[in-house]
């Protein structure tokens, strides 16, 4: 269904696929606009089914469910970029999708990914592709090393990814990405020697009115994001182009919907695109306690075609996931005044799963 500027009035039901931490805030944020969410995810104890108007429990390619679902809902939206094409394609013939499939398609694909942003005159990391240890190792001759090999698709969190230093063997390289997918595609990228990690949400309307918030700081442990501070350690004309960057990522794609825009900055202050994800995102926690609007709510407000609300920020923000057996701090995390404290009410604790996080707010500075 084509995307036009279509409004829908609180009271509309909106369907998330997806069950997890973001649909979750998502449909929180949803709640005080006076909207439903019905999510649609394959896990009964999720997140998101805890604090959700309806839920459909099934496999992502249940066609009989996807179509009742479709049908009960006024809109969807997803919390997660990996939606199967054929979910998408089964959902689109019957309710409107925001934001648009084809972006879905363009993220779940690095390549693609970096090919759109480079025609859209955004700087990236230089790359190649490579089907086998061969092609790998002509990539490095020309790309150099330091390397990363990276699968094209599936990869999060530092899946599917192996560094290339000088002395890597590429066979091994190869198959330690390659051994455990059936049929993988890697993505080479020439090492990117950042100085910070930073990310920009943007939102974007359904008649094309963006925001923008302060560009975050992350920090990664293990390949997971463990602390994002708002805002970055950067000069402001360094913030000020991350901003553009994503407002031209936004544009560029069409989106309707709330994006998350991870970067890397390097000593002279060169902004490069490292990944986009069509979705609000963890690095953007902090807009819930730190900006009048937070990501959620701008995501709402996009999809369901209202204006978009004020992302200035009220406060300086540290956000730190917590990951596991964190999650069991939660009564020291109250007994701080300006701590925030957001579980995500999930059962089952396991080393590196994101329970909760919790924002700390301080005033208002450059830092
Ligand atoms: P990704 O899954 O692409 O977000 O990569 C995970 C992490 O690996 C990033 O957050 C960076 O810390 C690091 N990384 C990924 N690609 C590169 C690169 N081309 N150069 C340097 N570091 C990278």
């Amino acid at each position: 269904m084509a995307d036009t500027p279509a409004r829908f009035a609180p009271g509309a039901t909106i369907g998330i696929l997806g069950g997890g931490q973001l649909g979750r805030m998502t449909a929180l944020a949803a709640a005080p606009l006076g909207y439903r969410c019905h999510i649609f995810c394959p896990d009964a104890e999720s997140p998101a089914t805890q604090v959700c108007d309806r839920a459909t429990i099934a496999a992502y390619d249940d066609g009989d469910a996807l179509r009742r679902f479709a049908d009960s809902v006024d809109l969807v939206t997803y919390e997660f970029e990996n939606v199967p094409a054929d979910t998408a394609s089964v959902l689109q013939d019957r309710v409107l999708l925001r934001p648009r499939p084809d972006i879905l398609a363009i993220c779940q694909d690095r390549l693609r990914e970096k090919a759109t942003l480079n025609d859209l005159g955004i700087a990236t990391a230089p790359y190649a592709e490579a089907r086998t240890a061969e092609e790998l190792a002509r990539a490095l001759e020309r790309l150099g090393r330091p390397a990363v090999l990276k699968s094209v698709r599936m990869g999060y969190d530092g899946k599917g990814q192996v560094a290339i230093a000088r002395d890597t063997d590429p066979a091994a390289a190869w198959a330690e990405m390659a051994g455990s997918i059936p049929g993988a595609v890697g993505i080479v990228e020439g090492w990117v020697p950042f100085e910070r990690e930073i990310s920009v949400v943007v939102a974007r309307g359904a008649e094309g009115a963006m925001v923008t918030y302060d560009p975050g700081e992350n920090l990664h442990t293990n390949h997971i994001l463990h602390r994002t501070t708002a805002p970055a350690r950067i000069p402001e004309t360094t913030a000020e182009t991350a901003r553009i960057t994503a407002r031209r990522v936004a544009e560029g794609l069409d989106l309707v919907g709330v994006m998350g825009v991870e970067m890397f900055v390097t000593s002279e202050g060169t902004v490069l695109v490292n990944e986009l994800a069509p979705r609000p995102h963890n690095s953007g926690h902090w807009t819930i306690d730190g900006c009048p609007v937070s990501q959620f709510e701008q995501h709402v407000r996009s999809v369901a075609g209202l204006p978009l609300g004020s992302a200035e920020r009220h406060s300086n923000a540290v956000m730190t996931n917590l990951l596991g057996e964190e999650v069991h701090g939660w009564r020291t995390v109250l007994a701080e005044p300006r701590a925030r404290l957001h579980l995500y009410g999930k059962q089952t604790v396991k080393p590196g799963r994101k329970m909760g996080h919790v924002t700390r707010l301080f005033p208002r500075t450059a830092w």
